[in-house]
């Protein structure tokens, strides 16, 4: 049987387009020592703009570096992904077909664009296959940056800029007051990553961490003792989100994350997610 109490809060939430799909993991809010949240979507805006295009090659320019990335890109639902076809469009440039595309999860995108081999990734990509970051490369360090690769060779890079939320530092400010810390789990640039979790007041960052390594980090977490609440809204989000103490998946992402979850925030505002977990607590201290 249900609690009456859990019943109404339950009723009370789905007004406020939250979904509580395990009772358990709402039971839980009031044990939370940590939320780990992930970054674009939650605590930024989500909405990248192209805020530099720098072709490394003699033979390119901006134009063609930025119309090879969208033919890929056009394939793509990743905020990334938006910013460079917006840009794009703004241009009033005319995307070029792709064939065999292949997203790869959490470090970019491939395919096949009038028989040259093209990729768009992150700087961990770089690292990982041994790519050189070349000289004179430069970015904000509040900016994400993606590389173009054509063939086997480094093509230039595209930096975007995202926006934080108004409303996450007071979401960050409210946890600690209840002394549950804040993390930031991303796999975006350690750059991006720290100037974020700094402008927010946020206990740590963790970063360029690949979809499987953020299973592994709510794991270590929990070895540490801590208990914890996870957000997310990718299909990359979804085993670290089963393995957190509480998942929540936020916005409209995607249907693994909300079927994963145990909690479904319609809106991907972190200050609901504390709201929600206020709750939570709330509604247990009344029955015990
Ligand atoms: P987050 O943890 O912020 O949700 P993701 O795991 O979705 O980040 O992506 C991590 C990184 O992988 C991005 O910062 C970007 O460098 C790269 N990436 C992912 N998808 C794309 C894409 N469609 N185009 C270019 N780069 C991408
Ligand atoms: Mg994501």
């Amino acid at each position: 049987a249900v609690p009456l109490v859990v019943a109404k809060s339950t009723a009370l939430s789905a007004k406020h387009g939250l979904l509580i799909k395990n009772r358990t993991a709402f039971e839980n809010a009031r044990k939370i020592t940590t939320v780990v949240f992930d970054k674009t979507g939650t605590l930024t805006v989500g909405k990248f703009e192209v805020s530099k295009i720098v072709p490394l090659q003699k033979e390119l320019d901006e134009r063609e570096l930025i119309r090879l990335a969208s033919s890929l890109e056009q394939n793509s639902e990743h905020p990334i992904a938006t910013g460079i076809l917006q840009k794009v469009k703004d241009l009033k440039i005319t995307i070029p077909m792709a064939e065999n595309f292949k997203a790869i999860t959490g470090q970019g995108v491939e395919a096949t664009v009038g028989g040259q081999k093209i990729m768009v990734v992150s700087p961990g990509y770089l690292k990982e296959n041994k790519l050189t970051i070349p000289d004179g490369f430069t970015a904000d360090d509040t900016e994400t940056v993606v590389f173009v690769i054509i063939g086997k060779e480094l093509a230039g890079y595209i930096a975007l800029s995202d926006e934080v939320r108004p409303e996450s530092a007071e979401a960050v400010k409210t946890l600690k007051q209840e002394n549950i810390k804040s993390i930031l789990l991303t796999g975006d640039n350690s750059k991006v990553a720290a100037s974020v979790s700094k402008t927010l007041g946020m206990d740590s960052f963790i970063a360029e961490v690949l979809p499987h390594q953020k299973l592994e980090k709510i794991k270590e977490l929990q070895s540490k003792g801590e208990f914890v609440a996870m957000t997310g809204d990718g299909v990359n989000d979804a085993p670290a989100l089963a393995q957190a103490d509480i998942g929540i998946a936020v916005g409209s992402g995607s249907d693994i994350a909300a079927e994963t979850a145990g909690i479904v925030l319609v809106n991907s505002n972190p200050k609901d997610i504390v709201s929600l977990i206020l709750f939570g607590k709330a509604t247990y201290r009344k029955m015990i």
